[in-house]
């Protein structure tokens, strides 16, 4: 194959005819190739990441797939100079840019919006074909290009705009880059009718293709390292997750409440905040056990939590602690208020599991409460007085809630 292309966004039948002869350094076809065949690879690979859902995986490759047949359509036989083959290459380059936009949508569990995806870069091949072609409006061609590919990064680092888990570090570093990679487009497309080709509409220069060339590759690795990078911080804070939730329940496990204790203690001494904890088991869950079976007896445990969820606010705090036992930390939390959820709580246990499965299991809870009045070091004192507090509470009858600040 003798036709030789600058790019695959520069090339139109009027770029064709009239500069190819002018650009004689690069064997444009061997690059179109082997860019193809390396856009494939790294699909190829992203198709085996096992770590991540099927669908995430399928979404990763198809930038990269997109990308392979834009470069493949570039290299089609052209009658007519190669006009619409590089009108066919542009438009999958350009879904190639609105697919990375879905793929980093994916990770982050939102579903495909087909028409943003699929219309404008169809859009521009329709406007290509019957109108910038026709009557030779190569700027405009070039600009509308330019502002595609911008859209479709800015929609991408708007997507991970949003996203404010620390755990996620990477997420903002390639929000970034999707920002510089959108203000780069911005600037082609305020200054497409004097840049040479491919960026812009004026005639070709080595230095353009080069500059083109290069940028593109450069932020095709670098946005997909980082999206590696994205995906593998997700899937550890999964496992962190799944380490950190008791199965049964959902709930947060003693695990976690080990960890964060001393993050508490530094926190209410630095805001000098009030907090109160919840200490609260199960009555008599041996007998449910032994009357109802540990069928029923799990279900007990699942609607205390449902029980101790609806009696706190959101974010307050529930650990299964033990077999039967909770912990519940209220942050900013005074006594009265820790009494008073204390209090919901047993009332909602109650009316929840009077009847289970069928079965008149009739639990209770019994709740002791403890909270601090801000700069003294707290967590670890008031769940121990909490407890105590909730022994005492089974001491003197069951199914009530004793509550008193340490030491009092
Ligand atoms: P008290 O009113 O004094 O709390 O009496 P109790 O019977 O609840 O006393 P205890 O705390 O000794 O009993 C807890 C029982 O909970 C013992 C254990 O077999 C049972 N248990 C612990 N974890 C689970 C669980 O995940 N599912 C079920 N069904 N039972 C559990
Ligand atoms: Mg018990
Ligand atoms: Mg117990």
């Amino acid at each position: 194959m003798n036709r030789t292309f600058s790019a695959p966004m520069a090339v139109d039948s009027a770029y064709a005819s009239r500069h190819l002869a002018s650009v004689p350094m690069i064997d444009i076809p061997t690059l179109l190739g082997v860019a193809a065949a390396f856009l494939v690879c790294i699909a190829m690979l992203l198709m085996l990441l096992r770590p991540h859902r099927a669908s995430v995986r399928s979404w990763l490759a198809m930038p990269f797939l997109t990308g392979a047949c834009g470069c493949m359509a570039l290299l089609l036989p052209a009658p007519d100079q190669g006009a619409a083959s590089a009108r066919l290459g542009t438009f999958f380059v350009l879904l190639a840019f609105a697919m990375g936009w879905q793929a980093i949508r994916a990770i982050f569990r939102r579903p495909a919006r087909w028409a943003t995806l699929l219309l404008p870069p169809a859009g521009w091949l329709i406007l290509a074909l019957a109108v910038f072609g026709p009557h030779r409006m190569d700027a405009s061609d070039a600009a509308l290009r330019a502002a595609l590919a911008g859209l479709y990064c800015a929609l991408a680092a708007a997507t991970l705009v949003r996203e404010r888990d620390p755990r996620l570090p990477s997420v903002r570093t390639l929000s970034r880059v999707l920002m510089l990679c959108a203000a780069l487009a911005a600037v082609t497309l305020a200054c497409a009718a004097w840049l040479p080709e491919p960026l812009g509409a004026a005639a070709p220069q080595t230095w353009a293709i080069a500059l083109f060339s290069g940028a593109l590759l450069l932020s095709v690795l670098l946005i997909s390292g980082l999206v590696l990078a994205v995906v593998k911080e997700q899937a550890t804070r999964s496992l962190y997750d799944a380490a950190a939730r008791d199965p049964l329940t959902g709930l947060h496990n003693r695990r976690l409440f080990d960890e964060q204790q001393s993050r508490w203690d530094e926190e209410d001494r630095a805001s000098g905040h009030a907090r109160a904890a919840l200490f609260f088991d199960i009555d008599r869950f041996k007998d449910i056990n032994d009357r109802f079976g540990h069928d029923v007896g799990d279900q007990v445990i699942r609607l205390a939590a449902r029980a101790a969820e609806q009696a706190l606010r959101k974010h307050d705090l529930i650990f299964r602690y033990g077999g039967e036992e909770f912990v519940c930390i209220l942050p900013g939390s005074t006594l009265r208020a820790g009494l008073a959820a204390a209090e919901r709580l047993r009332a909602n246990f109650e009316r929840m599991a009077a009847t289970v499965g069928g079965h008149p299991v009739r639990a209770t809870l019994s709740v002791g409460v403890s909270a601090s009045s801000g700069r003294q070091p707290a967590a670890t004192r008031l769940v121990a007085e909490a407890d105590r507090l909730m022994y005492q509470a089974k001491q003197s009858g069951r199914n009530r809630v004793i509550g008193a600040l340490p030491g009092a």
